[in-house]
């Protein structure tokens, strides 16, 4: 199968992907305020995840610079990268949906944050990291190359190591017990089997 095809589907995803995420925004009203932003690590880890998510694979969408680090994978390898970028994007569907007005791209509490458990939160704390980091697995089966592949899943897997203690520690500070108890009853990234 020409390489264009899962090219081509990685677009169709990733178009996908954006008008989730542009929904999930406006519903959150959080354009409002994009502009409060100041320059800190968070932010850094937004740029990166920037960079991995959109740069990097366009630059090697729409030019050759990148064509040195190509590898090929067997045709199966690469369809499997569509149900996988779907799965993905339901999942960043429904805890934009779930989040609601909670969410935010950068750590912060918000004047009414309420406390979300419920829908794809019931089981795990991070349905939102999990979804972009299956879209990292997605992306190297579809951008066969290993820069614009993988970008997204290293920075991605970096945000994650780095924001989740921040996260959940101002989680804690604001929600107390209650957060305490949820954390209890779920897994951070894949469901617990016991609490
Ligand atoms: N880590 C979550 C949310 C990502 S959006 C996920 O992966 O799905 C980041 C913002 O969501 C943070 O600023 C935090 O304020 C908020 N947040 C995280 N978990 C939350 C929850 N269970 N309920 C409400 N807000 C939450």
């Amino acid at each position: 199968m020409p390489d264009y095809t899962f090219k081509l589907l990685f677009v169709i995803c990733f178009v996908a992907a954006s008008v989730i995420r542009a929904l999930g925004v406006r519903r959150s009203g959080q354009q409002r305020r994009a502009a409060e932003r100041k320059l800190n690590l968070d932010a850094l880890l937004l740029l990166l995840g920037f960079l991995g998510m959109i740069v990097i694979p366009f630059v090697y969408l729409l030019t050759s610079w990148l064509d040195f680090a190509d590898y090929r994978l067997p045709t199966w390898a690469g369809l499997l990268g569509a149900p996988v970028f779907a799965f993905a994007l339901w999942l960043l569907w429904r805890s934009h949906a779930d989040l609601g007005r909670s969410f935010s791209p950068a750590l912060e509490i918000k004047g009414e944050h309420a406390l979300v458990t419920g829908g794809v939160y019931t089981h795990i704390r991070h349905p939102m990291y999990v979804a972009h980091l299956i879209w990292g697995v997605a992306q190297p089966l579809l951008l066969q190359n290993w820069i614009a592949g993988f970008c997204f899943l290293a920075s991605q897997l970096l945000l994650y190591a780095v924001r989740v203690p921040r996260e959940e520690r101002m989680m804690l500070e604001q929600f107390g017990d209650e957060y305490r108890l949820y954390m209890n009853r779920t897994g951070a990234l894949i469901p617990r089997l016991r609490s």
